[in-house]
């Protein structure tokens, strides 16, 4: 691998609260240590279409993940398979969905909780929770420092030289409370925070980090459906790579052949979007 890269992805944060809300984040900005674009999500706007699409690089249509109840493998090379393919060691801190699209379906938890296994062709190591029992009041949802601590430690422990980490816990706040409310102010500063706490040693690690979401959400907590308050979200870059024009609205279909192609990895044939950073 010619870099090591994280990909952090916060289920569900419209753009307007990433701009409004993650201070942290636009300090490091605005400071010239990272960049912004706005990327728009394909449709639907849904978690597991947008996770599958995240890391194959196509379209709903064409993974077939085209709705959240469709959670099966998906048989299109993704960014865990072609990092393995160039020999690097991938890590995954994420929701169960992620398990069951990438290694395996149905997820076990027993058997897939977490585990180790130094030659798979997808994911080496991976931490997963499953949210059972989520509904509009119970979150269910582990803490996010939680998360954050078990990637880094991952990267100390097995050299990853992808990790990806994936948490819904804002995605749950804003089904729950939508996102003009003092719980969602709360909610994204306390995210913020615990985010940056762990950013810095990210980078003194030697990784590049990308921090986005999947889709947005809508002022009254929606998202599935078309229109910048859904699709829209922020990706923000801390690497050397050189970028677009900072109004250039990037595809979600862009960043699996982005991030292999700042890993050196290869791209998979499939993934007919260009990279956005070179
Ligand atoms: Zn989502």
């Amino acid at each position: 691998m010619s870099r090591k890269l994280l990909l952090i992805i916060l289920d569900g944060v419209p753009y307007a609260n990433w701009r409004r809300y993650f201070g942290c984040l636009e300090g490091w900005v605005a400071h010239g240590d990272a960049r912004i674009w706005r990327m728009r999500s394909s449709l639907p706007s849904m978690s597991g279409p947008c996770y599958a699409s995240i890391h194959t690089g196509v379209a709903p249509q064409v993974h077939g993940v085209l709705s959240n109840a469709h959670i099966q493998r998906v048989t299109l090379p993704d960014v865990f398979s072609q990092v393995r393919a160039a020999g690097g060691v991938t890590g995954a801190v994420t929701h169960s969905w992620w398990s069951e699209f990438f290694n395996r379906a149905p997820f076990d938890p027993v058997r897939d909780i977490e585990y180790d296994e130094p030659d798979s062709a997808s994911i080496n190591h991976g931490r997963f929770h499953t949210m059972s029992g989520y509904d509009h009041i119970n979150q269910a949802t582990p803490s996010d420092v939680d998360l954050f601590a078990t990637l880094t430690s991952l990267c100390h422990r097995f050299g990853l030289d992808y990790g990806i980490l994936h948490t819904c816990t804002l995605d749950s706040m804003g089904h729950r409370f939508g996102h003009d409310c003092a719980e969602m102010d709360h909610a994204c500063a306390l995210m913020d925070t615990m985010l940056a706490k762990f950013l810095p040693a990210w980078r003194a690690m030697g990784y590049e980090v990308i921090v986005t979401a999947d889709h947005g959400q809508s002022l009254r907590g929606h998202h599935g459906g078309t229109g910048e308050d859904q699709q829209d979200f922020a990706l923000y870059y801390f690497g050397e790579g050189e970028g677009p024009a900072r109004d250039v609205l990037l595809d979600q279909r862009q960043l699996a052949p982005t991030v292999l192609s700042r890993l050196g990895a290869p791209v998979a044939d499939t993934m007919k979007h260009p990279s956005f950073l070179a």
